[in-house]
């Protein structure tokens, strides 16, 4: 395995690479790695030659500087794991190398992007835009794998992909989840073992309000319900839930097939996101 941690070298590598390859997949994270991360590379695994995992935490779209100060970095046994799932390159850059000029041109990703997580996390999307566009420009890469977990975040870069017309075919990962049904997030390493058990209040939240809706409930005496459960768990503060149509994330009332159900909250001072697609 490869680790780079400057762009020029990174990319003469994979120039090299580029003769005798087929493909390229790529694999951007924050790193303090997960299975739920690994599971992003076994799928790259699958269908590429070569697989980089992009290790930066891109300060643009954090909008709370205590979250950005307090995320996990753990770049040695991010390392370790990486090997051992069969990654060929770790690219780790540092704020300088990603930011060698001053950012001058303006990312809005529209109204996609100012719902749900982005009326929460004002910027976030336009931060995330900007660095993949940034890592898709450096690497070049073939295929890019994203999770599931961070649902509006793949849509807000389809989007990118289609309207910069990248060439770049994206895949959606399914969400990994602890055996307690919490969703692997780099965060939980933030939580200790009683929060870790309260956090699982989200999943649950998801699972109660699929059934409901399923059986014809009204969206309103669902999210009544959840808040009840949220606000009986020590500790939780839920930020929403909502039921969209999973093409433009619009509120949907009725219609199962092809929507999703998203929620947000805080455990302590630790923010969670998780969400369930419903057939
Ligand atoms: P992050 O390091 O949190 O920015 O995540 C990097 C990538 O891993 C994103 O595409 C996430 O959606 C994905 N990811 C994070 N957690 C999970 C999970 N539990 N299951 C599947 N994919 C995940």
């Amino acid at each position: 395995m490869e680790i780079f941690y400057e762009i020029k070298p990174l990319r003469a590598f994979l120039r090299g690479k580029r003769k005798n390859l087929s493909s390229i997949g790529l694999v951007p994270t924050m790193g303090a790695l997960h299975q739920g991360h690994i599971e992003l590379i076994k799928a790259s695994r699958g269908q590429n030659d070569l697989t980089v995992c992009s290790i930066y935490v891109n300060p643009t779209q954090f909008n709370n500087a205590f979250d950005l100060e307090k995320y996990p970095r753990t770049l040695d046994s991010d390392k370790e794991k990486l090997e051992k799932a069969g990654c060929d390159v770790i690219f780790a850059p540092s704020n300088e190398e990603m930011y060698q000029t001053k950012s001058e041109i303006g990312f809005d990703v529209g109204e996609i992007g100012s719902v749900l997580e982005g009326e929460f996390r004002p910027g976030h999307f336009n931060g995330v835009a900007q660095v993949v566009c940034k890592l898709f420009n450096i690497i070049q890469p073939n295929r890019a794998y994203f999770g599931q977990k961070d649902f509006q975040q793949y849509k807000v870069i389809e989007n990118l992909v289609d309207e910069l017309q990248f060439d770049i075919q994206l895949t959606s990962v399914p969400i990994f989840r602890e055996r307690s049904g919490l969703a692997m997030s780099s965060r939980n390493q933030r939580l200790n073992e009683s929060e870790k058990a309260n956090a699982t209040v989200f999943y649950q939240s998801l699972l109660m309000a699929s059934e409901l809706v399923k059986k014809g409930e009204q969206f309103i005496t669902v999210k009544n319900k959840v808040k009840q459960m949220c606000e009986a768990t020590p500790n939780v503060k839920l930020e929403y839930i909502e039921w969209v149509d999973t093409k433009n994330l619009k509120p949907v009332q009725n219609v199962l097939d092809g929507s999703v159900l998203l929620i947000a909250g805080y455990v302590g001072d630790v923010r969670l996101i998780d969400n369930l697609l419903l057939e």
